[in-house]
């Protein structure tokens, strides 16, 4: 099948297609056609990595666009919202307009309407739904990608719930869910009453093997000499070897800190590669990560680049994920060392994958935790270029015998995990049962459990006691805590309920909130910020050895600014859960206090995208802390505005002005005000060579200041710097290079 066989597409697009090198469709994708995926049918995908499921989805979007229908694509993280949205922009030519919905989840993203194709998170449309977004009831086309994320006990349920919600709205609506290779994607059709395109078929063939003394054995039965020297490790000795047959490695570690230590290591054995060429485009590739963050990853990233091997983590600022990921496929890079986390959405495929690590630390389970052999079978699949390489190898690590055995059972021969719903659990019930009830898709108990009959639990299940007692349990809670009332079956959302639910707040942090602002009039922004980072809202940090002491102290110093009564030391789990969310305010407080990105990282011991995540939290639990104070009229309400716009700049009181015009950030808003210019007003009146000085002598940021500040005449023309002017040297970066870097404060 070519692309002029797709019937319904946009005039012109068969063609871009073929331009794209898409000359014939490949055997799922023909499948997926023929099933009706472009006619407006519904169809799971269950293929392997790499197989173009893209296409897929995009061949339904575009034709169901043609249809004058309006798609929706749901991606699994927010990371890859912009992403995908990037790359469906090329549709754009065929008018096609996309548009990406991230941000706040208490919008109702009205401006979305005109877009045909528009790209979310799960999370972000149900809150779409909830908000009641006039367009949600337009949709005629949903793709859910990697939808076996059903499964992920902590964001499965959302997924799980909005397909459901988003079928009930629309009955006609046309769902394509794309799967990694399941054992029961037939469950996950019936579900979603789709056909079902089950394949393993590859558009390269890949090798499964695991390397053990001095060589790898392969599934297929053969054998690859590579040995490990007395003093040497497995990975460097691998790596080296793929760069002998000028191919590239993909390394998964399972921690953050692993995967920065393993590239800083394999940078060793990949600089003996670099041509003269190769080391200056590096070097240069060096030096924009380092512009990217004033921080210790960010030159920790940079002085592993410069030698061709980089790490690959979600506390990469996003920028860094997409310098690193375009040179590995330029092949300029020839390692990433990288945690599973990112291993499913980005596409960076490379001649060898190694997984040196199986096993992960799981708090609950109590210890490392092997991964499942669906996880190991996606990282696996990154493996092998089509095009470039003749063929992918993935290779798992073994340091005895037994081990051996064991990974071959465990992963080269074992099929992968069935999907399994975590539906049933109580945080996710307490959560959507209540958006179901305020947002009118159920009135009443039986209502309530019909509405659950549409999900995947219920086809995955035929114990509906289970279900019932939950939602017995967690409809008790809602009363309890003043967010439902009942009247017999009936069941409707209070005020407070309706507008926990539009915040898309867990109820348990609602309650945790309301509570805190009940406990004091004028709190301070530590004890405001560590209630929110003790709801269930905000992941927590984790206590570092040496830690309790350390926040024990703390806790008692400002014991009368913490809400509510602090837990008694003898309570082990409820004061180790108060002082980490000690340690997260703290954290918020030092952003709020000016202190530099970098000092926080470091004494925290976390990435720079772990703060920007943390404040993003912070800042939209405090936007809804707000909401409820206003809503219960409490005395709060001034002091939470001042704590949240004080963390989102990350500026102390006094520059929450200057640091709300945009284009200022806290670093120049800090340098106004040392020389002098204090508030939006000043920037209008000052002196235009003061502002020049302040903002370091750049003409364009200047005006770009002063017009968004509202001056009349912005122009920098003729107007040079008073050296005079030049402010406070304490609160001045270090150097010129470094000043203007868009550190998390000067994002915009
Ligand atoms: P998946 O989502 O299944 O992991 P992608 O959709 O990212 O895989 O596809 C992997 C690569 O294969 C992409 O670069 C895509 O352009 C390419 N591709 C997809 N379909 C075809 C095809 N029929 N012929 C050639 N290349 C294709």
């Amino acid at each position: 099948m070519t692309p002029a066989d797709i019937p319904g597409l946009p005039p012109g697009v068969p063609e871009f297609l073929r331009e794209e090198g898409i000359e014939e469709l490949y055997p799922p994708q023909a499948e997926a056609v023929e099933s009706g995926v472009a006619d407006g049918e519904s169809v799971v995908a269950s293929v392997p990595t790499a197989s173009g499921k893209t296409l897929v989805a995009e061949l339904a979007m575009l034709s169901s666009v043609q249809r004058d229908g309006k798609a929706l694509y749901i991606v699994p993280l927010r990371a890859l919202a912009s992403e995908k949205k990037a790359e469906f922009e090329r549709w754009e030519a065929f008018g096609v307009d996309v548009g990406v919905s991230t941000g706040n989840y208490d919008s109702d993203g009205e401006w979305l309407s005109s877009c045909d194709i528009v790209v979310a998170t799960s999370e972000k449309v149900d809150s779409l739904v909830r908000n009641g977004a006039p367009w949600v009831d337009e949709l005629t086309c949903v793709v859910a990608d990697e939808v076996h994320l059903v499964d992920d006990r902590h964001r499965g349920p959302t997924l799980e719930v909005t397909l459901a919600k988003l079928r009930r709205v629309n009955p006609g609506l046309q769902v394509v869910a794309l799967s990694a290779t399941v054992g029961n994607a037939g469950e996950i059709a019936d579900w979603l009453d789709a056909a079902l395109v089950d394949s393993d078929w590859r558009p390269i063939s890949l090798r499964m093997g695991v390397h053990y003394g001095d060589a790898i054995s392969f599934d297929d039965g053969s054998q690859r000499e590579v040995p490990v020297g007395r003093n040497e490790r497995q990975t460097p000795a691998l790596v080296a070897d793929t760069l002998d047959e000028g191919g590239s490695t993909l390394v998964f570690v399972n921690s953050r800190r692993n995967a920065e230590a393993a590239a800083t290591r394999l940078g060793d054995v990949t600089a003996d590669y670099l041509t003269p060429d190769e080391r200056s485009e590096l070097s240069d590739l060096a030096e924009e990560i380092r512009d990217v963050s004033d921080t210790e990853t960010s030159d920790d990233l940079a002085a592993a680049v410069a030698k061709g091997a980089a790490f690959h983590h979600a506390g990469l600022a996003a920028k860094h994920r997409s310098l690193v990921e375009d040179a590995f496929r330029e092949r300029l890079l020839k390692v990433i060392c990288a945690t599973p986390t990112l291993a499913a959405g980005v596409n960076t495929p490379s001649r060898r994958v190694i997984v040196r690590d199986w096993r992960r630390y799981d708090g609950e389970f109590g210890g490392m935790k092997p991964l499942d052999a669906l996880e190991i079978h996606q990282m696996c699949g990154r493996a092998g270029r089509p095009g470039l390489d003749p063929y992918g190898e993935a290779v798992l690590l073994a340091s005895d015998h037994e081990t051996r055995e064991e990974l071959f059972d465990r992963y080269v021969w074992a099929d992968p995990e069935p999907v399994q719903s975590k539906l049933a659990a109580e945080p996710a019930l307490r959560t959507h049962l209540l958006a179901t009830v305020a947002s009118g898709f159920a009135r009443s108990r039986e209502g309530l459990l019909e509405f659950l009959d549409q999900t995947l639990y219920a086809t995955q299940t035929d114990d509906r006691s289970h279900l019932e007692s939950v939602t017995d349990t967690v409809l008790d809670y809602l009363e309890a805590n003043d967010f439902v009332e009942r009247d017999g079956d009936g069941i409707e959302a209070t005020g407070l309920g309706h507008t926990v639910s539009r915040l898309y707040l867990d109820p348990m942090s609602a309650a945790e909130i309301v509570d805190g602002l009940r406990d004091a009039d004028d709190p301070s922004p530590l004890g405001l910020y560590h209630l929110v980072a003790r709801t269930p809202d905000m992941y927590e940090l984790y206590l570092k050895s040496g830690d309790r002491e350390t926040y024990t102290e703390l806790c008692y110093e400002r014991e009368s600014e913490l809400l509510g009564p602090t837990p008694s030391e003898f309570e082990d789990v409820r004061f180790e859960d108060w002082l980490a969310s000690l340690k997260t305010a703290k954290l918020l407080e030092d952003w709020a206090s000016e202190i530099d990105e970098d000092r926080i990282t470091e004494r925290y011991g976390v990435g720079p995208g772990d703060v920007r995540g943390k404040v993003d939290t912070a800042e939209w639990l405090l936007s809804a802390a707000e909401r409820l104070a206003g809503e219960l009229d409490l005395g709060s309400v001034v002091s939470v505005r001042e704590a949240k716009k004080r963390v989102e700049y990350g500026v102390r009181e006094e520059l929450i002005d200057l640091a709300g015009v945009r284009g200022v950030g806290r670093k120049r808003a800090r340098r106004l005000f040392e020389a002098g210019i204090e508030t939006r007003a000043d920037l209008r009146e000052a002196d235009k060579s003061t502002v020049l000085a302040a903002l370091r002598g750049r003409r364009k940021t200047a005006e770009n200041v002063l017009e968004n500040a509202g001056r009349q005449d912005p122009s920098m023309d003729d107007v040079e710097a008073d050296a005079e002017a030049t402010p406070d040297p304490t609160f001045a970066p270090a150097s010129e290079a470094s000043s203007d870097q868009a550190s998390l404060g000067d994002f915009e």
